[in-house]
Order: structure tokens, then C-alpha cells, then sequence
């Protein structure tokens, strides 16, 4: 469990990030509304409400404190088999897809300060297979083994639909399946077996391209769905309390043991409202499904995070995206909400609706 800072042990965290405000917001000469205390993890919107979370990260955050600060540790979590998520939330243009690293559309070739969390993730990954074999070569002991996979999926109106196959059209053979040991499972998905960051990245880039490229063609679809990164991980060690005995000549038996967990690492829908955008038919029947599954995610991390950790009845099962992620929220997983929010007195009204969604979720 990660100490919420409060001292109170709980899986789940939230931090609420300000993106720094563009050209545009400037010229139109919008105000930032927001303000933030050094040292604290608090946030005032428009000068008299002010919202508390276990990080906040004022507009200057650089990409790497992001991560260090809340990410790396459940990276670390992965290798001792526990499952783990991060969400970003927040309106259309608040920086989720930027917070997560997956913004390879940009012409602008990303310096290494820019990576978000998903290739620094994968970075810290690979880096941590390599440590892990030389301290096994430096003991003496059996080297471990790591198979490392991803997936990648869209989620649209409840279709799921894989964003590293070709097919397109693979949505309808693609299931939701629950083993008897509770894990959650996606048949019809392609799932590539990688070996480095390079050709990870490579897999990423092409899977997040997928995403741009039906959202041109499908009314900015990206705005509307999940897009699901999920990095699995599979390790062959030899069980660690045991190797201590060893190493104190209690006992002479080393034993192995097989670890399994995934990472998911999931840009949410846009939360504006509909009104706003002015939807109607299709457009509102996407919004509506959108609704349900953010709605219903609210509703599953505010009763895992529940009065004083007691864990009641958790909703998975009111939404697609729930239920995909059942097995990585809650239990011995570990998730991160990152809250996206524009600082901008122009985006005051779903700003605040972000922090109030944030604040459920504590
Ligand atoms: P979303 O995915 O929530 O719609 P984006 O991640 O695409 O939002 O961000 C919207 C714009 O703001 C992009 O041009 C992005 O580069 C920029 N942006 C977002 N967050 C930051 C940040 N922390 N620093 C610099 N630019 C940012
Ligand atoms: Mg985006």
C-alpha cells in the first residue's frame, strides 16, 4: 500500500494537474483562475474553494516530476505482482493525452524532458530487467526471467476495438472474459510480446496513430473513447524471503516462484459535458455512453477509496470500462488518478466539475 501522505494507507491516489496555458488562451486574454501553494498539495479555483489531494501539480511541472512522484513506485509494484493503473481525466485539451505520452501526432519531435508517463514507464521497465539479472549474477543465484507484452485498446461506445490490429473491423470478435480466480482477460486482442524500449515505443507510436487517425475520419472519436495501454508483465524468480535464509544458512532450498501483472495506462474520454458541445443524435448517444463510463468509474474509485478504507459493494459491473479494468482497481492494486485541468478562467465551469470528480475519488 502507498502512503497517501495523510499517513493513511490506501490504493488509491489522485493528483490533479494544471497545464500551463497556450498561445491562444493568452491572446484571448483569458485569466488563470487557478492558484496552487508551494508545498502543498492544494488547489483554489477562483479565488475561494479549495480542494485538497495527495499531489498537485501546478502549470511549470515538468514531465519527470510527474512521473517520479506517483508512477515510478507502482512501475516498481509490477515486479512484485501487483496489479496497477493510472487514469488520466479531465476535459478535451487538459493534457491527458500530453500526461500520458502518447501526443506522437505533434509534428514537434518530442525532446526527453517532454516523455510522459507511458514511455517512461516502459523505460524504467527494461532498465529494471537488467538490474534485477546482474544483482541475481552478483548473488550467485538463478537469473530471473521476464516475458514482457502489450496491448493496446480503444474503447467507443462500448466496442472495444484494438488499436494494434489492422482489422478494424476485429471489434466484434473481441470479449471481455473472466477467469475463475477473478482475473479479466481480453480475447481477440492482439497481444505483442516485446523485448526492448525501442520497438515498445515503436508499437506505442503506431497503436496511439491508429487512435489519431480514426478520430479524423470519425468526428474527433479520441475526444470520445478510452484509449487502454496495457503492459503485462511475466517473471520467473526465485522467491525472495527465501533467498535471505539462504544467504543466512537457514535453510539450502532456493524455490521458485512465477509472478504475474499488468500495468494500464488509460487516457479517459473528454468529461465536458454535452451541453457544451452541442450534441445531439449520434453525437449525444456517444456522449451518453461516455457518461456512463466515467460516471460509473467515479462510483467504483469513491467506494474502494471509501470513509475510513472500508471497502462496501464496488459497482464494476454499471459500465464496460469498469468491468475491463475490474481486476486493476481495487484488491492489491494500486491506482492513480491523475486529474487534467486548464488554469483558464474560460474553462472555469469544467474545471471545477474535475476537481469535484477528484475529490469523490480521494
Ligand atoms: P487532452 O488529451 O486532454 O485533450 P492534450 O494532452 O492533447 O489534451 O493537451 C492539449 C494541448 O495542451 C496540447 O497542445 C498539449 O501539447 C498542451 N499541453 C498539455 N499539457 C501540457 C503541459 N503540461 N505542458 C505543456 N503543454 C501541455
Ligand atoms: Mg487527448
Amino acid at each position: 500500500m502507498i502512503d497517501s501522505g495523510g499517513g493513511k494507507d490506501t490504493c488509491v491516489q489522485v493528483a490533479l494537474r494544471i497545464r500551463p496555458q497556450g498561445n491562444r488562451e493568452k491572446l484571448e486574454g483569458s485569466r488563470v483562475c487557478t492558484s496552487v501553494l508551494p508545498n502543498d498539495p492544494q488547489v483554489t479555483i477562483g479565488g475561494d474553494r479549495s480542494f485538497t489531494y495527495d499531489h498537485v501539480f501546478d502549470q511549470p511541472t515538468p514531465q519527470h516530476v510527474v512521473y517520479e512522484s506517483c508512477v515510478e513506485q507502482l512501475v516498481d509494484g509490477l515486479f512484485d505482482g501487483f496489479n496497477a493503473t493510472v487514469l488520466a481525466y479531465g476535459q478535451t485539451g487538459s493534457g491527458k493525452t500530453h500526461t500520458m505520452g502518447t501526443a506522437f501526432d505533434t509534428a514537434v519531435v518530442q525532446n526527453e524532458q517532454d516523455l510522459g508517463v507511458i514511455p517512461r514507464a516502459i523505460h524504467h521497465t527494461f532498465r529494471k530487467i537488467v538490474d534485477l539479472k546482474a544483482q541475481a549474477l552478483e548473488k550467485g543465484i538463478l537469473e530471473p526471467s521476464f516475458d514482457v507484452s502489450v496491448q493496446f485498446v480503444e474503447l467507443y461506445n462500448d466496442d472495444v476495438l484494438d488499436l494494434l490490429s489492422d482489422d478494424r473491423n476485429s471489434s466484434a470478435n473481441i470479449r471481455i472474459h473472466e477467469d475463475n480466480r477473478g482475473e479479466i482477460a481480453l480475447h481477440g486482442v492482439e497481444q505483442r510480446s516485446v523485448i526492448d524500449l525501442d520497438g515498445t515505443m515503436e508499437i506505442l507510436k503506431n497503436g496511439a496513430l491508429n487512435r489519431t487517425v480514426a478520430s479524423t475520419n470519425m468526428n474527433e472519436q479520441s475526444s470520445r473513447s478510452h484509449a487502454i495501454f496495457t503492459l503485462h508483465l511475466k517473471q520467473q524468480r526465485v522467491v525472495p524471503s527465501l533467498l535471505e535464509d539462504v544467504v543466512e544458512g537457514k535453510t539450502g532450498d532456493l524455490e521458485m516462484e512465477m509472478l504475474t501483472a499488468k500495468f494500464h495506462f488509460v487516457d479517459l474520454a473528454g468529461s465536458e459535458r454535452m451541453k457544451r458541445t452541442g450534441a445531439t443524435g449520434e453525437r449525444a448517444r456517444e456522449g451518453i455512453s461516455i457518461n456512463v463510463g466515467l460516471l460509473a468509474l467515479g462510483n467504483v474509485i469513491a467506494a474502494l477509496g471509501g470513509a475510513n478504507g472500508k471497502v462496501s459493494h464496488v459497482p464494476y459491473r454499471d459500465s464496460k470500462l469498469t468491468r475491463l479494468l475490474q481486476d486493476s482497481l481495487g484488491g492489491n492494486s494500486r491506482t492513480l488518478m491523475i486529474a487534467c485541468c486548464s488554469p483558464s478562467d474560460s474553462d472555469f465551469v469544467e474545471t471545477l466539475n474535475t476537481m469535484k470528480y477528484a475529490n469523490r475519488a480521494k
